[in-house]
């Protein structure tokens, strides 16, 4: 019989011994007594989600997981970030990540963010799209993400990713000029399109009457856009021709939102779920009850506040998402039973006393059903995953899940 999987993922999950928490992991001091029910079922262990040591970007991480070598095929977060964002992007497109910003007529930034919760931002970038016209036959787009944040898209022929961002990421600073990072005449055309381009964004925005409406109110206009991490749209295998999986992504978080839609996932978004520490967990529990009852035959479910409390530094907030993540699983089980496959791992390692993402190996459980395989777990914590069976790296995932839900098929004779 073939198994529906459940494969979870919690950015960041895996961590070292904190002080703050008596020199236990935040694995090791979360209550998990839903993911506990799993253990007389399941193996643990470690993953190196791209290979020992490397430090993975939490892109690369899920590429890899999801069997697409990055070492292939990344070419940058800026495309994943657009179309998480909305963007429909076709191969050779460059897309750049872009803040709203204030800056004064001299192009020197009061505000990176304009004040960060644009309300009108919707509609500035609607008004955008409607009066950008082409710049050297290069249609220019724009797209809303969160926040300040936008994606812009370039497409059209001749034009390159090698071109240096505008953004100086500092108020006070003048907006930077683009500059070709090659010698080549696309990257050339490129960052003379992006420097025309901050010209015009800036004649659009600073006539704009919800700008005018935003200063009359006395906010700062949102009247530039800095742009930073160009990087060319270039297709990708698809999860499900590589392993016969039909995969819906249950996440928030732009960047893993675009991985997902990049590898041909569904896509969906739960009311409530916002890539935070406050993030409503039981609604994307919900969502994933809701597609595995579906024709789906994989539900990749993401959380993110694990790696927002790692960058904070704050090892009582992982603990608490990690709790939070245990009663997601915990609504997951009692509404469908644990019949499936149910994965629980980390893209990579965010200490939180490093606050930053490092190349630990990450713990990661596999729950097999019918008992037909265990490690006889007393924990699942980064520590007790040294003692268990599994030892992989993140491009072994695929063909791990695609055994034990009995869809292998069989290599040779
Ligand atoms: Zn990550």
């Amino acid at each position: 019989m073939k198994h529906k999987i459940l494969f979870v993922i919690a950015d960041g999950l895996g961590d070292r011994r904190v002080r703050k928490l008596s020199d236990k992991t935040p694995l090791q001091a979360a209550t998990k007594d839903n993911i506990r029910e799993l253990y007389r079922s399941s193996m643990i262990g470690l993953m190196d989600p791209i290979s020992p040591g490397i430090v993975p970007g939490s892109d690369t991480s899920h590429l890899s997981i999801f069997g697409v070598d990055p070492k292939i095929y990344y070419r940058g977060r800026g495309a994943f970030e657009a179309i998480g964002a909305g963007a429909e992007l076709k191969h050779g497109d460059v897309a750049f990540r872009g803040n709203f910003s204030t800056v004064n007529q001299d192009f020197v930034i009061v505000d990176r963010r304009a004040g960060r919760n644009i309300k009108e931002a919707e509609l500035l970038v609607k008004e955008l799209n409607e009066k950008i016209e082409p710049i050297d036959g290069i249609n220019v787009k724009f797209f809303h993400g969160t926040e300040h944040r936008v994606a812009v898209i370039l497409s059209g022929q001749g034009i390159s990713d090698k071109v240096s961002d505008t953004d100086p990421e500092e108020a006070g600073q003048r907006v930077l000029a683009s500059k070709p990072l090659d010698g080549s005449k696309e990257a050339e055309k490129t960052s003379k399109i992006v420097n025309e381009l901050t010209k015009r964004v800036y004649d659009i925005l600073s006539t704009s009457k919800y700008n005018i409406e935003r200063e009359a109110r006395g906010e700062l206009p949102a009247n530039a856009i800095l742009l930073r991490g160009a990087a060319t749209y270039q297709e990708l295998p698809k999860f499900e021709s590589i392993t016969g999986l039909k995969t819906i992504a249950v996440a928030a978080t732009a960047l893993i939102k675009g991985v997902a839609k990049s590898l041909g996932m569904d896509v969906y978004t739960p009311p409530g779920a916002t890539g935070g520490v406050d993030s409503d967990l039981l609604a994307k529990a919900d969502a994933a009850v809701k597609f595995i009852k579906q024709d789906y035959d994989m539900v990749f479910l993401h959380v993110k506040g694990t790696d927002a409390a790692s960058h904070d530094g704050n090892p009582e907030n992982k603990v608490l998402v990690i709790e939070k993540i245990d009663k997601m699983i915990g609504r997951i089980l009692d509404s469908i039973g644990s019949e499936m496959i149910i994965g629980i791992t980390g893209d990579h390692c965010t200490p939180v006393e490093l606050k930053e993402h490092s190349g630990d190996p990450v713990p990661f459980l596999l729950h097999v059903p019918e008992s037909i395989i265990t490690d006889e777990i007393s924990d699942f914590n980064e520590i007790t995953a040294r003692k268990g069976s599994v030892r992989i790296r993140g491009l072994d995932v695929a063909n791990i899940l695609l055994n034990y839900s009995n869809r292998a098929k069989k290599y040779g004779a």
